[in-house]
C-alpha cells in the first residue's frame, strides 16, 4: 500500500488527527464538540483530510436527529514501528494509527556492542514483523535509547552506560534503512509517553515516571508533554547522590542513586549476600545459574528470604529519598514507577512510599498516588508509536 505522505495542513486537522488516534473511530458530530470548530469550518478540514487519505469513512454513525453521517477514523493502513533499546535487550514493536500493538518481539542484546551491530538486529526484527504480515512497511518509527538524547537532532549525547554511541546520528542512519521518518528519544521518555497513552497516567497532565532499570532515569510530563530540558538531560537522576561517602559510580563521582540501586547494583549486592551466606536462596541460584539479576532477587523475596527483603528496601528507601525531593519541587499528581524492577513490586512501591510520605510535605502529598507502570515491556514501543505519531500528526 501506499505509504503516509501527506502531513496535516493546520492545527486544526492536527488535532484531528489526534483526537482519532487517542479516541479511535467517531463521528463528524462528535469530533466537532472537541475541537470547538463551527459546522462548515469542520466539514472543510475533514473533507481535506479525507482527500489526503489520512482519514477514511467507516460505517454510519449513530443518528443524532436529521441524516445519518459516516464515522471517520485513520487510514487502516497506517503503520508505526516502536523501538526501544534496552541496557541487555531490544523491543521492537508495529502498531496500527490507533497505537494498538499488532506484533511485538524482544531479543536480548548489550547495548554496548555498539550501534552498528544493535542497528543490525534492529532492522531484522523489523524484516520478521514485516514478513510476519503485519507491516507491508513503515509510515514511520520512534526509537529509545537508554541514555541522553540530543532531541531535535536524535543524537545520544555521552551515555554512560553506551560507549560507542557517542554523537551516532541514530535518527539519519535508521531513517534512511526504514525508508520513513524516525524520531529518538531517552527510554524514559518512551516510557512515559506509552504510560500516558495507553497505561495507567492516561488521566495525568503533570506527572513524573522514574524507571529503574539497568540505569535509572525519570520521565518528566508537563501540561502532557514531556518535558526534556535544554540539552535533553532532564530527569537524569541516576546521579543525584544519596551518600555523601557511599559508593564509587561509573560516572566517577560516589554516592549516586544509581550506584546504591539499579538493576546493575541490585546483582552485585545479591550476589555478595550469596556469597557471604545471608540468602541461602540466593546462594543457590547463584550456584546454579552463575550469576544473579533482580529477577532473582524477586524470587527470592517472594520465597521470604530476608536478604533480598532487606536489599529491596534498601533500594526503596534511598530511591523514595530521591523521589520525595522531586515531588517537593515539582509537586505532580502522580508518580509511576517502571522498569525492570518493577516485579520486585510492593515492597519496594511500600518503601519508595514510606520515605516520600514521611519527607514530602503534605500539601505535595496530599492527593498524590505512587503507582507501578501498567504496561510493562509494552510501555516503550508504544511510546516509540506515540512519540513519532505525535510528529507526524503536526503541521508540517
Ligand atoms: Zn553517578
Amino acid at each position: 500500500m501506499r505509504r503516509m505522505t501527506a502531513r496535516p495542513a493546520n492545527t486544526h486537522q492536527a488535532r484531528l488527527l489526534r483526537l482519532l488516534r487517542d479516541g479511535g473511530p467517531n463521528s463528524r458530530a462528535q469530533l466537532g464538540d472537541q475541537v470547538d470548530l463551527s459546522r462548515s469550518k469542520l466539514a472543510v478540514e475533514v473533507d481535506r483530510l479525507l482527500e489526503t487519505g489520512l482519514v477514511v469513512a467507516d460505517g454510519l454513525a449513530a443518528s443524532r436527529g436529521g441524516r445519518r453521517s459516516h464515522n471517520i477514523r485513520l487510514a487502516p493502513g497506517l503503520r508505526f514501528l516502536g523501538v526501544d533499546i534496552g541496557a541487555t535487550s531490544i523491543d521492537v514493536a508495529v502498531t496500527n494509527a490507533e497505537l494498538e500493538i499488532l506484533g511485538h518481539i524482544t531479543h536480548p542484546m548489550d547495548v554496548r556492542e555498539g550501534p552498528v551491530a544493535v542497528f543490525e538486529q534492529v532492522l531484522a526484527m523489523a524484516a520478521k514483523l514485516r514478513a510476519s504480515g503485519f507491516a507491508d512497511g513503515f509510515d514511520g518509527a520512534g526509537i529509545g535509547v537508554p541514555g541522553p538524547v540530543r532531541f531535535p537532532e536524535g543524537v545520544p549525547v555521552a551515555p554512560p552506560i553506551m560507549p560507542g554511541w557517542d554523537g551516532y546520528p541514530v535518527r539519519e542512519v535508521l531513517s534512511q534503512e526504514l525508508g520513513c521518518p524516525v524520531m529518538v528519544d531517552n527510554d524514559v521518555n518512551l516510557m512515559a509517553l506509552g504510560e500516558q497513552h495507553a497505561g495507567v497516567a492516561r488521566s495525568a497532565g503533570d506527572f513524573l515516571c522514574v524507571k529503574i532499570g539497568t540505569g535509572i532515569g525519570c520521565g518528566i510530563v508537563v501540561g502532557g508533554e514531556v518535558y526534556r530540558g535544554t540539552t535533553g538531560s532532564a530527569g537524569d537522576i541516576g546521579h543525584i547522590q544519596v551518600e555523601p561517602e557511599g559508593r564509587p559510580c561509573a560516572c566517577g563521582n560516589r554516592g549516586c542513586l544509581e550506584a546504591h540501586f539499579s538493576g546493575a547494583a541490585l546483582a552485585r549486592d545479591a550476589e555478595d549476600a550469596a556469597r557471604d551466606g545471608r540468602s541461602p536462596v540466593l546462594a543457590e541460584r547463584l550456584h546454579t545459574q552463575g550469576a544473579l539479576s533482580a529477577a532473582d532477587v524477586a524470587a527470592a523475596a517472594a520465597a521470604g528470604d530476608t536478604a533480598a527483603l532487606d536489599l529491596i528496601r534498601s533500594g526503596g528507601d534511598h530511591t523514595g529519598q530521591v523521589i520525595a525531593s522531586l515531588v517537593s519541587f515539582f509537586n505532580p499528581g502522580l508518580v509511576v514507577i517502571g522498569g525492570g524492577v518493577t516485579g520486585l513490586g510492593h515492597t519496594l512501591l511500600a518503601a519508595i512510599r514510606t520515605q516520600v510520605y514521611r519527607q514530602s510535605l503534605p500539601l505535595a502529598t496530599g492527593n498524590l498516588p505512587i503507582v507501578l507502570g501498567e504496561l510493562g515491556p509494552a510501555s516503550g514501543v508504544i511510546g516509540g508509536a506515540r512519540l513519532i505519531s505525535d510528529h507526524l500528526f503536526s503541521p508540517a
